[in-house]
Order: structure tokens, then sequence, then C-alpha cells
């Protein structure tokens, strides 16, 4: 193992030898005590390059303590200078968005022009942040009652903490650090243990920015870290994104601990293809959105519900455009879909293509037929027809290139099929019949609905969030709700000396 090394130096070497990646406290890199790391690949060559310090709950408390310090200083600072210093974290991501985008690229393995995109969106919250000021405006209510003003301001919550997943290595994050700070917060990052450069990277920037040091803090680890985060008592906000059993764990944990918890699960994201939509442009949705990041993606459709005498028409329209996407290193601008995160996952998701056919599904396209140069870890696209609900291909998230059609007779039957399928993060509708779409956001239980918009991601003024098993507490994440999350309501009632509104008066206050 060598040297502890600033995470960015990592994506620009080849390395021979893993590179260490350590926490970021108080401004600066520290390195992890545990002995314990956990290993960190280039998914396209299926070789490991680093080793990620797993922290303690001393590091974790070290991390806090730093948060902690800093937050007295940090909120008081003034909206206009917070302001300012978002505006030069914007100006910084924004020129550093190929760097970043190459972290995600190597660690991830999505290609770069994803992984820019992924950059871009989360750029739109951190310039959503910018215009904290307004953001956190409160109410005002002259003469409430005789000589007495009421009003309402925001205050941050203290020091919160974010724990993120793989897929999406920068922007979850930033949907999370960049309203907290705006906000008044102080931060602790747990990024994901398999993918953790870009949020070093990211803490580099924001010193650079003038982000003072503690403001924002990175440690890294598992289940030690992230149950030292829980039970801390001096984190008030958590904010998760992951899977739905850590989903729930976190929020119940968080919550025990006296926590305010927002934390967002995982997903099945149903695609419903009414007969008289576009068979073409539901077809390149389909494919776009259940295959880019090797549908590793919240928001991925894996369901294509086809409804009607539409199916064998989309079925053939989706086959026919398999063949041509390119798959292959992310760091290759020809590439349009890159590895799967690790070995692990490839195998895993690799086996829902093999009870899918043992279950009774037809598989049209099998993606362990790619022809592979190399260890990476490559699965190509699969295209499973006629599954039905019971089979393990519909009922668990595959988190990968399989994209699963159910047939179904009705609109009511695809619309049921949905509301009964415990995840409701996102949802689409392809149709040309304007009543049948707005039927169908009245009638489905997802919270965020496309309507022949295959991957509805809020922008970042609204709040992104699902509903069921997809989100346990009840604040959805950025936007208006992101801002709520991370501020505590105070209502101000005032009065100032005028002897002739002075009386003695045991009752109960009243209003005049
Ligand atoms: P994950 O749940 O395995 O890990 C998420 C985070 O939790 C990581 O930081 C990880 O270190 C930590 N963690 C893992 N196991 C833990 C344990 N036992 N105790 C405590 N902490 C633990 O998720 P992942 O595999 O990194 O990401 C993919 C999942 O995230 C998918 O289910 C996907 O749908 C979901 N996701 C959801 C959204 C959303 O907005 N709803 C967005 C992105 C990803």
């Amino acid at each position: 193992m060598s040297e502890v090394i600033h995470a960015p130096e990592l994506a620009h070497e080849e390395a021979d030898e893993p590179k260490r990646i350590s926490h970021w406290i108080g401004g600066q890199v520290v390195a992890g005590t545990s002995g314990r790391s956990g290993p960190v690949y280039n998914p396209a060559r299926g070789e490991q390059t680093g080793a990620v310090d797993f922290a303690t709950p001393e590091e974790v408390d070290a991390a806090v303590q730093a948060a902690k310090a800093a937050f007295p200083g940090w909120r008081a600072l003034s909206l206009s200078r917070r302001s300012e210093l978002l505006f030069r974290i914007r100006e910084l991501v924004h020129t550093h968005r190929e760097d970043i985008a190459r972290f995600l690229t190597l660690e991830h393995g999505k290609v770069l022009s994803d992984a820019l995109g992924e950059v871009a969106r989360g750029l739109e919250v951190i310039e959503h942040a910018c215009g904290i000021p307004t953001l956190l405006q409160g109410r005002f209510s002259e003469q409430a009652s005789t000589g007495i003003d009421v009003y309402s301001i925001r205050q941050p919550l203290g020091v919160c903490a974010g724990i993120t997943p793989f897929n999406f290595p920068a922007m979850v994050p930033m949907w999370m650090w960049a309203p907290a700070l705006a906000c008044g917060n102080t931060f602790v990052l747990k990024p994901s243990e398999k993918d953790p450069s870009a949020s070093m990277y990211v803490a580099e920037l924001l010193q650079e920015a003038g982000v003072p040091d503690g403001v924002f803090n990175v440690v890294h680890g598992d289940k030690v870290a992230v149950d030292a985060i829980l039970e801390h008592p001096d984190i008030a906000g958590v904010s998760f994104v992951g899977s739905t059993p850590i989903a729930r764990y976190i929020y119940e944990t968080g919550a025990k601990n006296g926590k305010r918890v927002q934390a967002l699960g995982g997903a099945k994201n149903h695609m419903v293809v009414l007969p008289d939509a576009d068979v073409d442009m539901a077809a390149d949705a389909a494919v776009s959105a259940a295959y880019g990041s090797a549908g590793e993606r919240c928001m991925a459709v894996s369901v294509v519900v086809a409804v009607g005498d539409i199916g064998d028409r989309l079925v053939a329209a989706i086959e026919e455009r398999l063949p041509k996407l390119k798959i292959g290193s992310g760091l290759d601008p020809a590439s349009e879909m890159g590895p799967l995160v690790t070995r692990e996952h490839r195998e895993k998701v690799a086996s829902y293509i093999e009870s899918g056919r043992e279950q009774g599904a037809t598989v049209v396209m099998d993606g362990r037929e790619l022809e592979v140069d190399g260890d990476g870890f490559f699965l190509g696209v699969s295209l499973l027809d006629n599954v039905t609900p019971e089979m393990d291909a519909y009922r668990d998230e595959i988190f990968g290139p399989v994209l699963s059609v159910v047939r179904t007779e009705t609109y009511d039957e695809a619309v049921r099929l949905a509301n009964e399928n415990p995840y409701g993060n996102g949802v689409a509708i392809f149709t040309r019949d304007g009543g049948a779409a707005r039927r169908f956001q009245f009638e489905i239980d997802a919270g965020m609905v496309g309507i022949n918009v295959p991957i509805p991601v809020p922008v970042a003024y609204y709040s992104f969030g699902g509903w069921k098993s997809s989100l346990f507490g009840d604040s959805h994440v950025y936007g208006p709700e992101g801002i709520n999350f991370y501020t505590r309501g105070k209502v101000v009632t005032s009065r100032w000396p005028d002897p002739a509104t002075s009386t003695v008066d045991l009752g109960f206050p009243q209003t005049r």
C-alpha cells in the first residue's frame, strides 16, 4: 500500500498498486487508523485501483467535532456571503466538471458523457442553492394583534450527515450538501465505499472556493461508520439515498436516536405504453432509460408495461435497437454503455436472465452473450418479454441492463400492476391521449411521473423523491423540501414598549 495521497491524483494515473483514499476532516486529508479498508475498482478493466480507509467511530466523531466547531461561524455568515461562496463553488465545479466526471467513469464505470450529465444535474442543485437569500425568506404579519407583529424565520439544524449510494457518486452528495450548507448547516458526508474519490475532489474544490475548514467533511466506511453517524448525539439530521432495506434501517435507527431523517430507497420503475403511443418514440425512450448507465439508476425504466395490441410492435422496435448499442470502456468516446460496478453485482444481475428464462419469460436478448476482452465487469443488454409479476425479474430491483416487458390487456390492469408494486419512485406513461395521461397522473401511486418522458427527475427547484418503499421519512430531497429539511421553523411574536397596550391579564393570550 502506498502513502496517503489526495484522491484527485488517482484518476490521472494508471496505478500499478492500489492508491489509498483517506478521510477529509477539518480541511485536510486524514489517514484512517482502523486498519480496515475496501477495494475500489476500475470496472472497465476489472482491476483494483484503490483502497479506501474505513472509519472508526472515533474518526467519525473527529469529523463531527470539526463540523460542530465550524457551525457557529458558518451559520453566522451573512446570506449574501454564503450565496457568494456558493456561486464560487458553482464556478469551480463547472470548471472542473470533466475531472469530476473522470473519477466517476474510472470508479463507477459509467461512460464519460453520462458522467458529465450527472455533474450537470448536480450543478443545477448548487445553482438553486445560490438563491439561498430568497429561499430562506420568511413571512411577516404586521399588527397580528394590536401593537404586535408576528414573523417566521428558518434556521439551520446544526451538523447534518449524508450517506450516499454508488450509482451517483457526485450528484447525490450535491443534492444534500449544497442545500445543507446554503441553509447554514455544516456537513459530514459518508459516500459509497465503491467510488469515493469524487467526494474527496469536491472537498478540495469547496476549500478552494473559500468554504471554512470543518464546514464540509468526508468520512469513508461501511456499517461501522454509518452506525456511528446514526448514534452520534451531535448530528441533527441525516439524509440517505440507497437501497430499500438500508433506507428503512437508517430511518428507524436515526429516528430512534432523535434525528431528522430523509431516507430514499430503491425502485422498480414502470413505463406504461398505451396502444395509441408513438412506437418509435416509446422504443427510443425505453432503450435509453433502461440501459443508460447500465441500468444502475434509481430512475431507470426496468419494466415496460405494454397495453393491448402494442406489445408485439413495441418489443420488435426495442429489439431492433439493441444490437446497435455500443458497449465498452467509459473513457472511449464511442461507448454508450459501460460495465457494471463490481464483479459480484454483474453476476447477480446476470442471474436474473437465467431465473427469468427458468420461470417462463421469453429471453429476446441475452446480455451474457456479449463477447468481452479482458476482465472488465461488462454485461450486454438483456430484454425479457412475457414477464409476469411472480417472476424474480419482476419482483426484485435488478439495477442492471435487464429490461422486462409485462403485457396487460387494459390500462386499468397496467395501473393496478404499478400501484401494487411495493416501490413508488418514478413512473412514466407513453400515449397521445391527453385525457388518459391526466387520469394516469391522478391515479398513479408514485412520487415522480413522466408523461412521454421516461426518466422524470425533477428540476432543481422542485423536489426529488418517491412514495411507498422508495422513501422513508416525509421529506423529499433538494428544492423546497430540501430547504425545509435542512432548517427548523421559528415564529417570533413581538411587541415594542407601548403603554397603551400594557395591562395585567392572567387569561390565555388572545388576539385583539
Ligand atoms: P446501498 O444501500 O448498498 O448503500 C448505500 C449506502 O449505505 C452506502 O454509503 C453504503 O456504504 C451504506 N451501507 C450499505 N450497507 C449498509 C449497512 N448494512 N448498514 C449501514 N450502511 C450501509 O446502495 P448502493 O448499492 O450503493 O446503491 C444502489 C441502491 O440505491 C439502489 O437500490 C438504488 O435504487 C438506490 N438509489 C436510490 C435513489 C433514490 O433517489 N431513491 C437514488 C440512487 C440510488
